[in-house]
């Protein structure tokens, strides 16, 4: 019998629930389980892909090309399990669903309601993660706090599910915020029980209560919370903000947690195991050493964009045992005369993913400067777009050259729609998304890399490298080492002659996990750690226009 573990937010939202959820899930396969993980969502979008980055942080992407919420992002790496596009529910795509059905008559003329038949939906959806995964436990997040409206009908539907499942089935958590007063100098329960009280309202009463706060949480206050809410004492955990938030599991293990849901479910314990886990990410902490990584976007003020990338850089400094410094630029603010003093002591550059021509002309200055001085660069899916579009005006001698993203009438578009895509145009349609396949060159750095000839990376692109420009690009010394075996996309372009300048059509960012970081990621942090700049060992690279 499948096991369902329940998780909702009180107080406040920002908390790290989504982490909460993820270390449980990570709990349980220290303990031998296979877990599945999910989120419920209730805001009407029918997905994040189209919401800003100012609304919603990262668009993760899975296997099956779902755009999808972040928190997906932690659950895959904090249990290294492969989730789908099932598991990223918002009210928007029950609604939708129940909408179309309505307007095909499925509901033979009923009044349709939010209670049954959109509950009903969300219920449905669950149950249907839990059969098409086949994990021995589900572990189901409702995003937001208790007490919003939208939240409503998601929470009915995850107090219904005990009947369908077995009550001994499910397991309630509600992970809730400690505020600190500092006049006072103690921490308050007080909206802690006014949200336990809220859900109990709807009928849910939590097994166990996860306290986040700044500061560790005391007997005495765990004794209040245990009182008021109605939870054992032993089941209020004390979760203060820690130093790295792969720590949270070991913490919440040490809480008890884990030996907690086990008994109350049930399961046939294995013994926890969490010595791999703690090996790797307490690596980073013995560590002396630093590396300086630039991120340069254009929402460098919402780090939440840039999120797995932030992490995976974060899995290549355990691996490489050394303590990631970000710098965040703003690419906007990069011009050909200050770019020297914005770098200036950066060990390596990345350009992420992005949408749109505001801040690319920094992008490019900060990839010239990248190429000219041997510094390691890493173009993650449009930085990789802007080490093409670079190349071309620089190197091959086409100023005007660009992405016909940024401007339709380019004479040089290096970066184009393919024929097909041009077919359905309008945006949402023509997206390449989720896992696609790429040959990999023999001989070059990316072979050395991967170990590999043939790879599977996850994607969310529009646009593509121009295949007419990239025999002029070769002869550069930016050669393509990596093509989708069906289409023949370029996936990977490298300077042969750069220390570490490497770009990829995809997101490795999305497959990278403290147990096994991208081999990307790691060599180009390694590569960084180097540190030395001053040996260039190419002419090719380092003189514009040898081309003419
Ligand atoms: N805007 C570019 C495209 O659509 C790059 C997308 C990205 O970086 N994810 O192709």
């Amino acid at each position: 019998m499948q096991k369902f573990i329940f998780v909702t937010g009180g107080v406040v939202s920002s908390v790290g629930k989504g982490i909460c959820v993820a270390s449980v899930g990570r709990m349980l396969k220290n303990r031998g389980f296979s877990v599945s993980l999910m989120k419920l969502d209730p805001y009407l979008n029918v997905d994040p892909g189209t919401m800003s980055p100012y609304q919603h942080g990262e668009v993760y992407v899975t296997d099956d090309g779902a755009e999808t919420d972040l928190d997906l992002g932690h659950y895959e790496r904090f249990t290294e399990t492969r989730l789908t596009g099932l598991s990223s529910l918002t009210a928007g795509q029950i609604y939708k669903k129940v909408i179309d059905k309505e307007r095909k008559g499925d509901y033979l003329g009923r009044t349709i309601q939010v209670v049954p038949h959109v509950t009903n939906e969300i219920k449905e959806r669950v149950i249907q993660v839990a059969n098409e995964s086949n994990s021995d436990i589900v572990v189901v997040e409702v995003g937001g706090t208790v007490g919003d409206i939208e939240g409503l009908p998601f929470l009915e539907s995850i107090r219904q599910i005990p009947y369908l499942v077995g009550k001994n089935n499910c397991y309630f958590i509600h992970v809730t915020y400690l505020p600190f007063i500092n006049t006072t100098g103690e921490l308050k329960t007080k909206p802690t029980q006014h949200s336990v009280r809220e859900l109990r309202s709807i009928g849910i009463q939590p097994d166990s209560i996860i306290c986040r706060s700044e500061f560790e949480v005391s007997e005495k206050i765990k004794e209040k919370i245990s009182m008021f809410c109605d939870v054992p004492l032993e089941a209020v955990s004390s979760l203060p903000t820690l130093d790295s938030v792969y720590e949270v599991p070991i913490r919440l293990e040490e809480e008890n947690l884990g030996t907690l849901i086990s008994t109350n479910l049930d399961l046939k314990t294995k013994k926890s195991n969490l010595n791999n886990w703690t090996k790797v990410i307490s690596k980073v902490n013995l560590s002396s050493k630093s590396v300086k990584i630039a991120i340069v976007g254009k929402y460098v003020e919402l780090q939440d964009s840039y999120l797995s990338v932030k992490e995976s850089l974060i899995h290549a400094g355990m691996f490489n045992q050394t303590e990631i410094q970000i710098e965040w630029i703003n690419s906007e603010e990069i011009k050909s005369t200050n770019v020297e003093t914005m770098f200036e002591g950066i060990n390596g550059i990345i350009v992420p993913g992005g949408f749109d021509k505001r801040g690319t002309q920094g992008m490019i200055e900060a990839c010239k400067y990248a190429r000219e001085n041997n510094i390691p660069y890493f173009g993650l899916c449009l930085g990789m777009q802007i080490m093409v579009i670079e190349a071309a005006r620089n190197l091959l001698g086409y100023p005007e050259s660009n992405s016909t993203e940024f401007d339709e009438s380019t004479p040089y578009p290096v970066i184009d729609l393919m024929p097909e895509q041009l077919k359905s145009l309008h945006k949402g349609g023509s997206m390449r998304l989720g896992l696609y396949d790429c040959n990999i060159l023999d001989g070059t750095k990316t072979k050395e890399i991967y170990k590999s000839n043939l790879i599977s990376e996850r994607h969310r692109h529009r646009y593509e490298v121009n295949n007419k420009f990239v025999n002029e690009f070769k002869k550069l010394g930016l050669v393509t080492s990596g093509t989708n075996p069906d289409s023949d996309l370029v996936e990977i372009m490298e300077y042969k002659d750069h220390k570490f300048m490497i770009g990829v059509q995809f997101h490795p960012e999305f497959l990278s996990t403290p147990l096994n970081p991208h081999p990307l990621f790691v060599e180009f942090v390694g590569t960084s750690m180097k540190d030395n700049h001053s040996e260039l060992n190419s002419n090719i690279v380092k003189n514009s226009k040898i081309l003419d």
